[in-house]
């Protein structure tokens, strides 16, 4: 290697690891403000966080950063890099071109206008008032349209949006997967609905001390393969994972008196997003690279925990006699078999976050229809409450009373966050696609769920997906592991021979 391309280089990389230690130094900023921040700091750290972050922003699109990225675009320099260096190049220039792109005082507006929508839709929220929230994201919708002008886009407009967050995505293959969700879990939905059993679920909404509550998660959190080295379990009103560096990636749940197996279910999925974190190769450590493949991949590694794992019944056929011994009393009465009935009843909700495993891909079905045809100009924002409640009666057979618990619902459109709900689904749809090449190379699959080895199934999950961190794109390592594309028809197969079992179908 020349010395110039080494110096170079070199003086990249020193770089990019100035702007990863200003976002570490943001991560834990925010984590603290999750985790019980005292009220009285609380504006003076919204302004660190901001002037940290302009920071990054200013050395990401920096002419420094600029330099780099033209001298490393030379064919001649380009064919000399390793593929680590060549994948840290490509993010950082993805970065750079996604600012670049639109004019400062274009991209100030934006930011300043988002970040008093969020505070306009928690009001408009709170108090059922849709039109006081309509002139904000008609805004936020425009200038999402002229961003993706600025960016340019192929076939859809829509395209660019959800390549931010699973790249590669298109309009073209989405509509081809949520065609196969509509016609096979929309009928699946409603014969459950029908069905003349239905689980019994009181026993969960007894009191449930908290301590306990917290014991039994750390213990779960253990026996996955969560390495307490690297990580820690707080509490925050809203459960998130905080990944630092693979040395430090921190979750947090909640704690319901009256729902203990809410804070389970999270610790579990929060628990996936972290392993995935936790298990990143080192080498990738300090680039751009050292972070999950996609929002879609990521969100597979916390549903595959919570719900292949945590709402299996070989899963509990392991820990619920654990269970019972933390909790006594409440369990005394309930079987292994209605718990496990119980964690799985579905029932159509008006909430997405409360939704089950077979109808939360419709709440996102109707976000993602939503948002393609308003980034489309085919449906205006004031037609939203209306268009929402339709599809609510359409896909789940229940209409909301009121705007707060329909199209209000979310934070994400506050935010411009478009093109990111189907991130969810698209988690579902790869964990169930992952399961299925797990249980052919994973000799006895079950039988390590049921004997309490799973870390087993972490290491397989570390090799296969994790230690990538963002070094392959998402549809690289899903045809890598389980030999095609993504394929919705593990989940839907999935999902019916679940729940055609448990419902007697
Ligand atoms: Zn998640």
């Amino acid at each position: 290697m020349s010395e110039e391309l080494n110096d170079r280089k070199n003086g990249f990389l020193e770089l990019v690891k100035r702007i990863r230690y200003h976002n570490d130094a943001i991560a834990v900023l925010h984590w603290d403000l999750g985790t019980g921040a005292p009220r009285k700091g609380v504006p003076q750290r919204a302004e660190v966080i901001g002037m940290l972050s302009a920071e990054a922003f200013k050395l990401s699109t920096s002419d420094e950063m600029g330099n780099y990225l033209s001298y490393f675009n030379e064919p001649d320099n380009s064919s000399r890099l390793d593929p680590i260096m060549k994948a840290a190049v490509r993010e950082c220039r993805k970065e750079y071109d996604k600012y670049k792109k639109i004019p400062e005082e274009m991209y100030k507006g934006y930011v300043i206008l988002t970040s008093e929508a969020e505070s306009v839709w928690e009001d408009a929220k709170k108090n059922n008032d849709f039109e006081l929230f309509k002139p904000y994201l008609e805004k936020i919708v425009d200038y999402n349209v002229q961003f993706i002008e600025l960016w340019g886009y192929k076939e859809n407009k829509y395209n660019t949006l959800l390549d931010l967050y699973e790249p590669g995505m298109t309009v073209e293959k989405l509509d081809a997967i949520f065609t196969e969700l509509r016609s096979r879990i929309v009928p699946l939905a409603a014969k459950i609905k029908e069905a003349a059993y239905q689980p019994e679920d009181q026993f969960l909404k007894q009191y449930f001390d908290r301590l306990k509550q917290e014991e039994f998660n750390l213990y779960i959190l253990g026996r996955m393969g969560y390495d307490f080295d690297a990580g820690r379990l707080d509490e925050s009103e809203h459960p998130f994972t905080t990944g630092i560096n693979p040395g430090d990636v921190r979750i947090t749940t909640h704690y319901y008196p009256n729902n203990f197996i809410s804070s389970v279910m999270s610790s579990l999925h929060e628990g996936g997003h972290a392993l995935y974190e936790q298990n990143i190769c080192a080498d990738l450590n300090g680039t751009l690279l050292c972070e999950g493949a996609s929002m879609g991949l990521h969100e597979s590694q916390s549903r595959f925990w919570e719900n292949i794992i945590g709402r299996s019944r070989s899963f509990w056929q392991k820990y619920y006699s654990e269970l019972q011994k933390v909790f006594p009393e409440q369990l005394k009465d309930v079987s292994q078999d209605d718990f496990y009935k119980a964690i799985n009843k579905v029932k159509p909700s008006l909430i997405r976050i409360e939704a089950d495993e077979v109808t939360y891909n419709l709440h996102i079905m109707i976000r993602y229809e939503i948002e393609k045809a308003l980034i489309n100009g085919e449906i205006k924002v004031a037609d939203l409450p209306e268009a929402w409640k339709e599809k609510m009666k359409e896909y789940l057979g229940i209409v909301p009373p009121d705007d707060s618990k329909g199209v209000l619902q979310d934070v994400h459109w506050a935010g411009g966050s478009f093109g990111y709900f189907p991130s969810y689904t698209l988690g579902n749809i790869y964990s169930a696609q992952l399961y299925n090449t797990a249980r052919k190379e994973i000799k006895d699959f079950d039988s390590l769920v049921l004997n309490g080895e799973l870390f087993k199934i972490k290491e397989w999950l570390a090799e296969k997906i994790h230690k990538h961190g963002k070094l392959l794109k998402p549809s690289e390592i899903l045809m890598q592991v389980t030999g095609e594309e993504i394929n919705p028809e593990y989940m839907i197969d999935y999902l019916e021979n679940k729940y055609k079992e448990i419902y007697k179908l």
